[in-house]
């Protein structure tokens, strides 16, 4: 589905991220990876993806907290690719506190990894885009930018503010032949969830085996994690043609959490 084009997946080196990323190599796209880790473990999987699936998989270690990096990572790309057709703002963090105790850096930190890199991506990549007359936006935001669950007020307006900016290049740049559209899971377990098990733990003062069922689960209706692959299917689909028509819609899937 995705032969002949090119993506940015931010993020790329592990959970969901890694998930798209290889899901796009499948559909024979071009990939440039991003993100933090090992640097043996990362080229491991680089040199995995780019054998299994016969395309072009780089990487590129751009901290999102910096802007001059991501938009060198995006230069790169077009020079490694020939252009950038697709991107996935997906690299995020989360921090659980009680709002009356969230550091200011952590807040910042949210906010630059969640929300700003996501703009400073688009910003970089929209003029070749609209030059070609094709691209794909895909933003990874959380049920999280649609509702709200307490101790998590940076990564709730993060989020949120990623569906607002999805939705405003989204009809900005419709006419060009650019579609944006944002991601909404619910909860996948991925070493992020993994991490937070322990910290919500902290923050109710609850056990962890309570933190999955009462806390995390509680509102998705199905009971159970979401998984990559399902992730990593729609984001094929809407980076694909048979998307053309689908911008700025905020996609939830999350085991009926926010929609019933
Ligand atoms: P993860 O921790 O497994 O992966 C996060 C990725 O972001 C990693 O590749 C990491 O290296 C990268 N990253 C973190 N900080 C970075 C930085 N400063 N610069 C560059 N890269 C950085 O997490 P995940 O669960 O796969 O989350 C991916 C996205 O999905 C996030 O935006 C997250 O908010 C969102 N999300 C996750 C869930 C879930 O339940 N796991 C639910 C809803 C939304």
């Amino acid at each position: 589905l995705l032969a002949h084009k090119s993506a940015i997946v931010t993020g790329s080196t592990s959970g969901i991220g890694l998930g798209i990323a290889r899901a796009f190599a499948a559909q024979g796209a071009d990939v440039m990876l991003n993100g933090l880790g090992q640097a043996d473990e990362i080229e491991f999987t680089r040199a995995e993806l780019q054998r299994e699936y016969g395309v072009k998989v780089r990487f590129h270690g751009a901290d999102m907290r910096r802007p001059d990096q991501i938009r060198d990572m995006a230069a790169l790309a077009a020079t490694a690719f020939g252009q950038v057709d697709i991107v996935v703002n997906n690299a995020g963090i989360q921090h659980v506190a009680p709002v009356e105790a969230f550091p200011q850096e952590r807040w910042d930190a949210v906010l630059a990894i969640n929300l700003t890199a996501a703009f400073v991506l688009v910003q970089a990549v929209v003029p070749g885009m609209k030059a070609r007359r094709f691209g794909r936006i895909l933003n990874v935001a959380s049920a999280h930018g649609l509702t709200a669950s307490p101790f998590k007020s940076a990564y709730v307006a993060a989020k949120h503010g990623l569906v607002g900016l999805t939705r405003c290049v989204a009809v900005e740049l419709a006419e060009f032949g650019i579609t944006a559209n944002t991601l909404c899971p619910g909860y996948v377990k991925t070493p992020l969830v993994e991490r937070q098990i322990a910290d919500q733990a902290r923050a109710h003062g609850i056990a962890p085996e309570a933190v999955v069922r009462d806390v995390m689960l509680v509102h998705q209706a199905r009971k159970e994690f979401v998984r990559v692959e399902e992730l990593a299917a729609l984001a094929v689909f809407l980076a694909s043609d048979a998307a053309s028509s689908m911008t700025a819609t905020a996609i939830p899937m999350d085991g009926g959490w926010t929609q019933h």
